[in-house]
């Protein structure tokens, strides 16, 4: 079993409208936490991210990211839960 991270497309956020992305605003931080004022500081971050050749965004912290494809899995532990070796 593989777990994977949910992703955004860069050029699918910008696509939107400044309504919807206003109300997008809250999901987004800079590297130090902060968030954007407004649609144009998001709109101009995102257009870096572009820059770079990041396609996608992470949601949340993925550690097997790629940024054109996205997550690229994360392998759970199914033999704990499946019981073998017993306690762990
Ligand atoms: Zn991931």
């Amino acid at each position: 079993m593989s777990r994977f991270h949910m992703c955004m497309s860069v050029r699918g956020i910008l696509s939107r409208s400044n309504r919807e992305l206003k109300r997008m605003l809250p999901m987004f931080t800079r590297d130090d936490g902060s968030h954007y004022a407004t649609t144009d500081q998001l709109r101009d971050a995102l257009l870096d991210e572009i820059a770079k050749g990041h396609e996608v965004l992470p949601m949340g912290k993925c550690d097997n990211f790629d940024w054109k494809d996205g997550c690229k899995g994360h392998e759970e532990p199914a033999e704990v839960e499946a019981g073998i070796g017993g306690k762990a």
